[in-house]
């Protein structure tokens, strides 16, 4: 510890000491600002300990005080049982040191270094230090002789009155320490006007002393602080006659610094408040250096990543949230393929410069919340949170991220002057809360991977194999999704829409999937994965255009011309930007009445912009299209954007009209709809009714069109038209 250091430490104990009646709390302040002056982290406890007893083995201590270990607050005053001969006998044994460490096991911490100082007969003053800088001296040299000076002042002022010990008297070496230290000083009386001040203090404000003397404090303060805060200061300062903290003060020239400040009330024997003693250092530099240890001992150096230490901790917390929510994660171990031929051949700066490069690449492939950490090599790990709670769904949105992430690292870069090509093999692997440790899901993570460059590199492996086959089935699925347009796979069923008299008012449109060798495939199954790869827009533009041609074809019947047609519009359709015009250049080229066509929006779609909603609504409203609430009810409901939107109609879920005759929460919450749909001037339609007593009830409290089973299943046109056809003898 440098000299400099040391002398404000020295200044203070000898400053306050006349005031103090016990010891031990002023050593605890002092050492806590000493190790303040120290940037590393280290920590003391203050162990208050009865006269010893020779024959017990043992020694109850109780601890006073904690600086620097949160673990370690939390049992002070609390006793502790420690080996008589750790705290009796004299300082410095090393072979206890052990012992005594592993006495205080209630810390998480673990501590590398340890000095002890006893304080006369009753107490013991332990520094412990987390990490040892390997640069700096070791912790025991550059606090030794510090601890030496506090203790010769301890026997002082133990010996001694303070005022005639030879500290306090020894004017010359007070003068010396109030001059030379490192520290800014500044004494006001007791009407807080500046009455001295040291050079230290000129050097950190950039005030000389002819600028202050007489003014308050205050002048230094930058406004970072509120009113609160300087009055919890004063408060303490009264009650207990000492604050100390971090504050932000701004220097002559206006510019704002961090410093420790320690403020002293000095008062005399009378209790008579004389003076306030503050001291502050500039912290500044100590807040950089810790800034820059932490970039160090968390980041990757060159990538600028979290490094496995970081990656540890946001692994942890991923953990901690996904067993509050319920919700997977994943972890995607990635590897560089053939790296090491591109470091052997074209040297380690062009490796450095693709490493960063795939650094960059990766954190555009994830969302904010996720990771992307460099574990060293070519080595990287990705760390997605808040996936579904399904485990095949989780599967399925690690498996795009992993896919954005294997053509995203696949495209060309250039290094230096060269194009170079490389590729990636990712491991994946899904977690939920604590069900698996972090270490298995690591090490799953890496067996994955090595799968991947088995099957040839270049590829994405699950580590269950369930998963795995789940996604491999679903990349089928999608390929085969692909052609199934082409292939005339798709059709439209039709499933009717009545009225209370049982008329039919039209159809909602659903798609289906005729699959040569599945079968029918449902919607359920292939629009989410339409959506996914973007297929839907293709194919909802098809149903779209299909469904208007009958529309078209249906005008030129007199019993059919005023049937509706509702067609079911996805998330991504919806959002693409040409929506609006491809749906009037699809009414104008088929030449279909667009007061006919209704389209089915989902809550989702709404609440994910809902501005852009209305404003493509609003246009679509002028053509005369309309607009139905698909399956209301599901989502968040909120009054607030329905009352905004210009929908025409509500359509209940089916959800709560399959109980609606036995459950009266459903039943209140479709009365509660119908009601609502009233005041709001639209119309509503039931899904989902399968039976008489359902039909009933709905239209007894107000809803009065209806669709299901119990009028018709969702059937292929020639079939949809026979069932018009015997609800209506002329068709
Ligand atoms: P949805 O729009 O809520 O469609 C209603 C679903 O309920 C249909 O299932 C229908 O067959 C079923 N359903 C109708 N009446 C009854 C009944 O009385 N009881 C029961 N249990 N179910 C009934 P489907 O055809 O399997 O369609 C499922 C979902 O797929 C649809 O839900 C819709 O969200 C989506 N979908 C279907 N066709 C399309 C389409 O062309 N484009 C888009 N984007 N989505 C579609
Ligand atoms: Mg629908
Ligand atoms: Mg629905």
């Amino acid at each position: 510890m440098e000299q400099e250091n040391i002398l404000p430490v020295l200044y203070d104990l000898v400053v306050t000491i006349g005031s103090e009646i016990s010891v031990k709390p002023l050593l605890a302040r002092t050492l806590q600002r000493l190790l303040y002056h120290t940037s590393f982290s280290a920590g003391f406890i203050c162990l208050d300990v009865p006269p010893c007893q020779k024959d017990s083995g043992v020694v109850e201590v109780k601890l006073d005080a904690v600086v620097g270990d949160f673990d370690l607050i939390g049992v002070i005053g609390k006793p502790i049982a420690l080996p008589r001969e750790l705290v009796c006998e004299a300082a410095g044994r090393e072979t206890e040191q052990a012992a005594l460490l592993s006495s205080l096991r209630c810390t998480q911490t673990q501590y590398k270094a340890y000095l002890r100082l006893p304080i006369d007969h009753c107490g013991v003053i332990v520094l412990l230090a987390a990490e040892i800088p390997e640069t700096s001296l070791p912790l025991t040299t550059m606090l030794q002789p510090v601890l030496a000076h506090l203790a010769k002042a301890i026997v002082l002022c133990r010996n001694n009155d303070a005022h005639t010990s030879g500290l306090v008297n020894q004017r010359d070496l007070l003068e010396k320490v109030f001059e030379s230290s490192y520290s800014g000083v500044m004494i006001t009386d007791a009407g807080q006007q500046i009455i001295e001040i040291n050079p230290a203090f000129t050097r950190i404000t950039g005030y000389p002393s002819q600028e202050v003397y007489g003014k308050n404090p205050h002048l230094l303060a930058s406004g970072r602080h509120d009113h609160d805060f300087y009055r919890g200061m004063w408060t303490e300062i009264e009650s207990s006659g000492h604050w100390e903290g971090e504050i932000w003060n701004r220097r002559k020239n206006g510019e704002v610094y961090p410093s420790w400040l320690n403020i002293d009330a000095v008062r005399a024997q009378t209790g008579a408040l004389l003076y306030y003693v503050g001291m502050f250092s500039d912290i500044s530099k100590r807040k950089e250096a810790e800034a820059q240890i932490h970039q160090l001992a968390f980041y990757d150096p060159l990538t600028k990543l979290p490094n496995r230490r970081l990656l540890i901790e946001r692994l942890q917390q991923a953990f901690a949230v996904g067993a509050r929510s319920g919700q997977h994660g994943a972890v995607l171990f990635i590897d560089l393929d053939n790296f090491k031929t591109l470091n052997d051949t074209k040297g380690h700066d062009i490796g450095d410069q693709l490493l960063s490069e795939v650094a960059e690449r990766l954190n555009t492939c994830v969302r904010d919340g996720d990771t992307v950490a460099r574990l060293g090599g070519d080595e990287f790990v990705v760390v997605l949170e808040s996936l579904t709670a399904i485990p095949g769904e989780a599967a399925a949105q690690a498996d795009i991220v992993a896919e954005k992430i294997r053509d995203v690292l696949s495209r060309p870069y250039q290094l230096a002057r060269h194009i170079h090509y490389s590729t990636p093999s990712i491991g994946v692997v899904l977690f939920m809360g604590y069900q698996q440790n972090l270490d298995d899901v690591l090490k799953y993570a890496d067996t994955a991977m090595y799968q991947a460059k088995t099957a040839g590199r270049n590829t994405i492996r699950f580590y269950d194999p369930v998963m795995q086959a789940a996604i491999e089935a679903r990349a089928e699925l999608e390929e085969e999704l692909r052609h199934a347009l082409e292939r005339q796979q798709l059709s439209l069923h039709y499933q009717i829409q009545v009225d209370s008299r049982n008329h039919p008012l039209g159809a909602e449109v659903l798609l289906r999937w005729q699959h040569p060798k599945r079968g029918l495939v449902s919607p359920a199954q292939f629009i989410p994965l339409a959506e996914e790869s973007g297929l839907i827009v293709s194919i909802g533009s098809w149903v779209l255009q299909t469904a208007c041609i009958q529309l078209k074809t249906w005008q030129n019947n007199a019993y059919t011309r005023d049937l509706t047609l509702a067609v079911n519009v996805s998330a991504k359709q919806f959002r693409s930007p040409d929506f609006v015009a491809q749906v009037q250049r699809t009414l104008v080229e088929t030449g279909a009445k667009p007061g006919l066509l209704k389209l089915e929006l989902t809550e989702s779609i709404v609440l994910e912009n809902v501005e852009d909603t209305i404003a493509k609504m609003r246009e679509l409203k002028l053509l005369r299209v309309s607009f139905s609430m698909d399956d209301f009810g599901t989502g968040y409901s909120s009054l607030q954007y329905l009352k905004q939107l210009p929908l025409d109609q509500i359509k209940i879920d089916q959800s709560f009209v399959r109980d609606i005759v036995t459950d009266p929460s459903d039943a209140a919450i479709v009365q509660t709809i119908i009601a609502m749909s009233e005041v709001l001037g639209l119309n509503v339609i039931a899904e989902g009714v399968e039976t008489e007593e359902q039909r009933e009830f709905l239209d007894l409290r107000g809803c009065h069109a209806f669709q299901g089973f119990l009028f018709g299943r969702p059937v292929p046109l020639q079939d949809f038209e026979a069932r018009l056809r015997e609800s209506n003898v002329y068709l």
